[in-house]
């Protein structure tokens, strides 16, 4: 399966890894990579020089590193869990996604 049912702005979960239970907002996706950055999850330090010229001091800097689309579940507004995502087309043509647990819509 390549395609992904994640899309930017779901909530999901991170279902494998350190930050497995953590809950956040997709900010953005790498359909290449097939990863999505979500927001304070996965979270990694990254030293940063300071730079005298334009006044930034040193430091270590927080961001979120992006996760595999296999560690992350899709959660259901409905039912509010994790959730196995289902596929349905509208009469013109569109697809849209639906929870297998409440059958509600996800789109
Ligand atoms: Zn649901």
């Amino acid at each position: 399966m390549k395609k992904s049912a994640i899309h930017v702005k779901d909530k999901v979960m991170v279902i494998s890894g350190k930050d497995r239970g953590k809950v956040g907002q997709v900010k953005k996706i790498d359909r290449k990579k097939e990863r999505a950055v979500v927001e304070q999850v996965n979270m990694v330090k990254r030293h940063t020089k300071g730079n005298p010229y334009s006044g930034q001091s040193g430091g270590i800097q927080e961001k979120e590193a992006p996760l595999h689309y296999s560690n992350l579940a899709l959660i259901c507004d409905s039912c509010t869990k994790p959730t196995k995502v289902g596929y349905t087309w509208t009469e013109d043509g569109r697809k849209l996604r639906f929870c297998k647990k409440c059958n509600e819509m996800l789109d």
